[in-house]
């Protein structure tokens, strides 16, 4: 089933929730809208499923504007940011409440509360009340709350905030594959790069509300489009410096590149990713730019180096395989290849052709 976002508008007041936000979410895809808190994730999906009406735009499902049609009506699961369960109901009777109220049949409702708590392996929960159940429990049950209904659409406000990371990972697989079981279009908002990275086959980043960028995943995390996306997507955060052209060379922080093409005085951004940092093995500081170690963030088999170079502070992310992270406090030699220098418009932040 398509769905196309077209030029929605939300105001609060002087608030701009969203921003004439336009976004084409391929059917039957993981679409991850990443954005940071406050860009308008939860405004665009309350819009989506009917709870807000948008000032200006239209939502097309299958080519049709469905903005005027109740909630009800609209063919689309819905997981709320933060869903609250209610306490003296059980799991049963609070994943049943939107189609009882809905008015499906008793046994239609039984049929699919079983169903999906199978799926969700949550069958052994369906008695209990909310205070029976761990905080991973809980989450578990406000997924298979919002899963429950027959739809083609499932939208999923941050289902995973607060969890700890093993929960996480675990409830990522399973969405994962509960979404080619029903072969559904999942829409997931997430603030957590490295989560939009994990699950999103396609990935819209949101800034501000609008869409900045989309597309498959690794297209967008390669060949990022504007310097903002490049800054919101990624895990360790992107190395962006703001430059200037002069004498046929890009100077950005600690960044040289050649200016083919690019107008003398004229501002440009230039960003690298930490994996393109490479760090000589200890001891070699033949041929390289000198750096001085600020910190170590030792994650087994990478490591993650802050460094001071020049003045300039710069992540390094390395893969350790058997050598040991280079040590706080000393000296290391640095390797960037222009040619893994992104550059940007130092005004507009848009991509520069001719870079990467
Ligand atoms: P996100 O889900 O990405 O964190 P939201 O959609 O919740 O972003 O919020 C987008 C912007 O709209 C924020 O500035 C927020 O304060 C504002 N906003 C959202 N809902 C309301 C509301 N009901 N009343 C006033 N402002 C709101
Ligand atoms: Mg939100």
């Amino acid at each position: 089933m398509s769905l196309q976002f077209q030029g929605i508008t939300k105001r609060y007041g002087k608030t701009v929730a969203l921003d004439a936000l336009t976004l084409d979410v391929a059917p039957q895809s993981f679409t991850v809208l990443c954005g940071p808190p406050q860009s308008g994730k939860s405004t665009l999906f309350r819009i989506l499923v009917g709870l807000e009406k948008p000032d200006a735009g239209q939502i097309l499902l299958s080519g049709r504007d469905i903005v005027g049609d109740p909630p009800a009506e609209r063919p689309i699961g819905y997981v709320p940011q933060n869903f609250a369960l209610y306490p003296h109901q059980t799991v049963a009777q609070n994943m049943a409440y939107p189609l009882t109220l809905a008015r499906f049949p008793k046994d239609e409702i039984a049929a699919r509360v079983d169903r999906t708590a199978g799926i969700l392996s949550i069958t052994h929960l369906l008695a209990k009340t909310p205070d029976q159940l761990s905080g991973g429990e809980k989450q578990r049950v406000a997924v298979a709350r919002g899963l429950l209904k027959d739809a083609q659409i499932f939208v999923l406000d941050d289902p995973l905030v607060g969890l700890d990371y093993k929960l996480r990972e675990r409830l990522m697989d399973e969405l994962k594959s509960l979404r080619e079981e029903l072969n559904a279009t999942f829409l997931y908002a997430t603030s957590d790069s490295l989560e939009a990275l994990t699950m999103a086959q396609r990935l819209a980043v949101l800034d501000q509300g609008r869409v900045i960028q989309d597309g498959e995943v690794t297209a967008v995390y390669h060949q990022p489009s504007q310097a903002r996306s490049l800054d919101l997507i990624g895990f360790p955060n992107a190395n962006l410096y703001p430059g200037s052209v002069a004498d046929g060379t890009v100077t950005a922080g600690p960044l040289r590149h050649p200016a083919a093409g690019l107008e003398e005085g004229s501002a440009v951004i230039a960003g690298i990713r930490p994996e393109h940092v490479r760090l000589n093995p200890e001891g070699d500081t033949a041929g390289t730019m000198q750096a001085r170690v600020t910190l170590v963030e030792n994650l087994g088999g990478e490591a993650v180096v802050y460094l001071d170079l020049d003045g300039h502070s710069l992540t390094s992310a390395i893969p350790l395989f058997d050598r040991a992270p280079p040590e706080f406090d000393s000296t290391v030699g640095v390797r960037i290849d222009p040619a893994d220098i992104l550059l940007f418009d130092g005004t507009s932040g848009q991509r520069l052709a001719g870079s990467r």
